[in-house]
């Protein structure tokens, strides 16, 4: 892995950005078996390169960004480029637009290496649902990279990139990220616009950065972040320098510590890191205090009531008629739609179809999906409470080390409760963010930093010490 700065150092003792595109296109291509990417930018990357090569040399350099490769998630739209969302169902489609986090990024001179592998439109938790195939973690192959922005941590720890962005609707860049040990934050919703992001569940998805620092991250999200007249849920708050508090330290915060979050479930040798980490911040001047947070044992199941639901409605635009797959087969309207969907979707998005479809359903609505939103509220009051006497909440990312690979085939239900610590804060839509802690069987162990509503410089902080102390 590498960082931002050190790229940085390259590029003023000399390098070219197009050097640096040409090394990390033949890490990709050196890294294949790893799967981390569905497409690969060859030619558009290294004309943005020269582009900002001609930049660098006209002294108009436009920033920490410029030159830098980064890959992001195939679920955000390039204008004329091939987007999927791993699906076969968009397996040739061209987007016409360029998402908005993107056009920032590239505003700002980073320079598009690849889009990266994930579990079919951003459902799951493993990165085994692709069309493309799964992806591997290079830390230990019999084991998945976490999902659903797989692709986007691997790119990063496998050096192929620097930093990354994914998609997060219940955990998918803070678990992936955990799993491949580097950091992934999810921003608060709103922070980030979603326009040109393939809709999972519009009310909790969110574009966030990964990179192998902290640092990385919050410049990465420094880029991003900011109000859209294409989105109408992202925040007027201005853009900030979320480098700017990174050495600021945990004296004198107080980190709430939940109750619920460290008790059964948890993998002994995983709490003992993130608790052996807890002890060193109080060691460096932070108070821990015990939280709890009566309502999150209904976290998973409110979140898999809304998120599909939500997905059932987002997903009914590929019928077959407009764009992404159609089938041969279809001789009537109906079975043109029936045949598209059938064969274009994977199970695991026909899973969710069904059962979204089934809690909207006149005579079930009102007994999961209204009684879910009233349970996210609940939620998001035990977090506004809790912060009243906390700065900043500890959690782990992951009950445990990342899953074994076949699961999600042989245990669905086993994949979704491993979602347990991160879906409540796209419930509450609160920023998170996974950074290594230290180890357990070999592997690194994530820990989630919870934020107040806006505050990820404050988060940053704190991840930044941790990072600082698990070295
Ligand atoms: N594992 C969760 C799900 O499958 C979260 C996915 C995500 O954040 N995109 O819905």
């Amino acid at each position: 892995m590498f960082t931002i700065d050190e790229l940085q150092a390259k590029l003023a003792g000399g390098a070219t950005a197009v050097s640096l595109a040409e090394e990390s296109l033949a890490k990709i291509e050196s890294t294949k078996n790893l799967n981390a990417y569905i497409s690969v930018l060859n030619e558009r990357a290294l004309q943005k390169a020269a582009e900002s090569d001609k930049r660098r040399a006209e002294g108009k350099t436009l920033g920490a960004l410029d030159g830098i490769p980064v890959a992001v998630k195939d679920n955000m739209c390039i204008e004329g480029t091939r987007t999927t969302a791993a699906s076969k169902i968009l397996e040739n489609f061209v987007a016409p637009y360029t998402a908005t986090a993107i056009e920032k990024l590239e505003a700002a001179g980073a320079i598009i290496v690849g889009k990266t592998n994930m579990d079919e439109f951003a459902m799951g938790s493993s990165n085994e649902t692709s069309y493309f195939g799964k992806v591997v973690n290079p830390l230990d192959e019999s084991r998945v990279p976490g999902g659903s922005s797989g692709g986007s941590a691997v790119a990063v720890a496998s050096g192929t990139v620097a930093c990354a962005l994914g998609s997060d609707t219940g955990g998918s860049i803070r678990q992936p990220a955990a799993c491949t040990g580097v950091v992934g934050l999810k921003p608060t919703y709103g922070r980030v616009s979603r326009y040109g992001l393939l809709a999972y569940a519009s009310s909790l998805d969110q574009i966030g950065p990964f990179g192998s620092t902290v640092k990385d991250t919050a410049t990465l999200l420094g880029a991003i972040c900011g109000i859209d007249p294409h989105d109408n849920t992202t925040s007027t708050r201005p853009t900030e320098d979320f480098t700017a508090k990174l050495d600021a330290g945990v004296k004198g915060k107080v980190i709430g510590v939940p109750k619920e979050y460290f008790g059964e479930g948890l993998d002994a040798e995983c709490k003992a890191a993130i608790e052996g980490m807890l002890k060193k911040l109080e060691a460096e001047g932070a108070t821990l205090k015990e939280i709890s947070l009566p309502h999150i044992s209904y976290a998973v199941s409110s979140y898999y009531i809304i998120a599909t639901a939500e997905a059932s409605s987002n997903l009914s635009r590929y019928d077959g008629v407009r764009y992404g797959y159609r089938s041969k087969e279809a001789r009537k309207l109906f079975d043109l739609y029936a045949k598209s969907r059938s064969e274009g979707f994977g199970k695991e998005v026909q899973r969710r179809i069904l059962l979204g479809s089934y809690v909207l359903s006149a005579g079930f609505y009102d007994a999961y999906y209204v009684q879910a939103q009233k349970v996210r509220r609940l939620i998001t009051d035990d977090f506004n409470k809790a912060f009243e006497s906390c700065d900043v909440i500890a959690s782990p990312t992951m009950p445990g080390l990342p899953l074994k690979c076949g699961m999600n085939e042989s245990d669905p239900m086993a994949v979704y409760l491993s979602d347990i610590y991160t879906v409540s804060l796209n419930l509450s839509g609160l920023p998170g963010v996974s950074v290594p802690c230290g180890m357990a069987g070999g592997l690194p162990v994530g820990l989630q930093w919870i934020g107040k509503p806006f505050q990820e410089a404050d988060l940053l902080s704190v991840a930044a010490a941790t990072e600082k102390l698990a070295k």
